[in-house]
């Protein structure tokens, strides 16, 4: 059969690209290629986000761009999917008519089955050259299978979220939860590690508020039965809720020697009263309650965080105790929001705070927290830290990008032995970090390895680093 491919662009959250991985899966068993470009595709999939505004508009943006991909060979199918494919179904068929399917985020089954069964109808490839050049589309493709593509698995645990905080839409579009079968996870789990996955990171909207739909159990004794697997060398989740964090569950945690040290405890806001209007379920007290926990149990992790700025009636003395927050240098690392108002959702209708008054609490706080993120950045400065490869560096095509354990992305200058194949197949860098920044750090390699738990082989430095030592 002549090669049919597939081009998918994710935007969005960790769940989406567990979803993209899917539908690449899904598309691999039917004999699809992945394509780098749209223009090279016969099924271009667009998974989309509708979390914030911008979001929306984006997805609506690329809709229109691959219009002209569309009109120029009709035979392609244009298929949307994702948060925003579930919530404006009727007007994207209205206002897109070019887009042949729309799946929702509990359709992609479904989504499967229609590019099996289109895998049929697909001649040799029917996209010319001379089309590619005339329409240059941009995006970024995913799934594309690379060298490194295998070594982090996502493995999706629970879609949907019951807790409805005011300003979140997820609970309108994905539902409410729906926990996957734990045997289902760990036969998932199981296969990305005999595929090379040297990571299994667990994805849900609210992750450790899972529950096993057989017995009930907990998402402590899902990790700890994941961490039976054998092979396993590495497990990370996101996204957890400080709500459902108990004591017990942290201790049974630590006990799980591939965890990594990193815990990511969204807090939204300092101020109860915020808390309290978004519907977060725990007092600033009860936050700090996890937190203390969090250093009981893994007292080396990094924990990172996210916040809102300008939530509907955030006062500056709101705004102040959660800047107050960030000033105790608490957290490794944070995402910083201005408010979206998504409609649907209760924050939407009460009253708004300016623009203008959003934009610079966002400005302090990212501010302040950008000197909290250097300052644990630069207490690597001079030490060696095992960190699994990412990549060639998007900005610096002659530097590798890595992930240390606590997730702090550290570039490297390529080594004299660098070969794509022989570093997926010693994807485990001991850098040693010279130079820390808001963003992560800069280093050198001094040596890979195959296993996590196996000593470093030398590598010789740069030629670059040599000449700057
Ligand atoms: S916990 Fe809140 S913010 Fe997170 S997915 Fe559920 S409703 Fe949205």
């Amino acid at each position: 059969m002549p090669v049919a491919s597939i081009y998918i662009e994710t935007h969005g959250c960790q769940m989406n690209e567990a979803d993209s991985q899917y539908i690449a899966d899904r598309a691999a068993s039917a004999g699809y290629a992945v394509a780098e470009r749209a223009e090279d595709a016969n099924v271009v999939i667009l998974n989309t986000c509708t979390v914030r505004d911008n979001a929306e508009r984006r997805a609506y943006g690329r809709m229109g761009h691959f219009k002209s991909l569309k009109k120029a060979h009709p035979a392609l199918k244009l298929v949307v999917t994702g948060c925003l494919a579930e919530q404006d179904r009727d007007r994207m068929q209205r206002i897109a008519p070019h887009v042949d399917a729309v799946f929702g985020t509990s359709e992609l089954a479904q989504l499967g089955d229609a590019i099996t069964r289109w895998r049929e109808e697909f001649a040799a490839t029917e996209v010319s050259e001379e089309l590619a050049l005339r329409i240059p589309i941009g995006g970024s493709p995913d799934c594309v299978a690379g060298a490194f593509s295998p070594l982090r698995g996502f493995v999706t645990v629970q879609r949907g979220c019951s807790y409805y905080c005011t300003f979140c839409i997820v609970p309108h579009v994905r539902g409410r939860f729906d926990h996957r079968p734990m045997n289902d996870v760990l036969s998932e789990a199981q296969q990305r590690i005999s595929e090379g996955a040297r990571e299994i990171m667990l994805v849900g909207q609210t992750v450790n508020a899972y529950r096993d739909p057989a017995n009930g159990d907990d998402f402590g004794a899902l990790c700890s039965s994941v961490a039976q697997i054998p092979g396993l060398e590495r497990l990370a989740f996101i996204s957890p809720h400080p709500k459902d964090f108990t004591r017990e569950m942290l201790r049974e945690l630590s006990q799980i020697p591939q965890l990594n040290p990193r815990i990511h405890l969204p807090v939204q806001s300092a101020s109860d009263p915020m808390l309290r209007r978004m519907n977060r379920k725990y007092t600033f007290g009860q936050f700090m309650e996890r937190v203390e926990w969090i250093r009981e149990f893994f007292p080396q992790a990094a924990i990172t965080t996210d916040f809102i700025v300008g939530f509907p009636s955030e006062t500056e003395r709101d705004f102040q105790a959660t800047l107050d927050c960030v000033r105790t240098g608490l957290f490794a690392n944070a995402y910083m929001f201005i408010y979206s108002k998504r409609s649907g959702t209760p924050a939407a209708h009460w009253e708004q705070v300016e623009p203008a008054v959003a934009s610079e609490r966002h400005a302090r706080l990212a501010e302040a927290q950008n000197a909290v993120a250097r300052a644990y950045h630069e207490g690597k400065i001079g030490k060696q830290f095992r960190a699994l490869v990412q990549g060639v560096s998007k900005k610096d095509r002659s530097k590798l990008a890595a992930k240390t354990l606590d997730n702090v992305t550290a570039i490297v200058p390529q080594p004299p032995d660098y070969d794509e194949r022989l570093y997926a197949l010693e994807p485990w860098l001991d850098v040693r970090v010279d130079s820390a920044h808001v963003w992560g750090c800069s280093g050198t390699i001094v040596g890979r390895a195959r296993r996590f738990p196996d000593r470093g082989l030398a590598v010789k430095p740069a030629l670059i680093n040599l000449l700057t030592a």
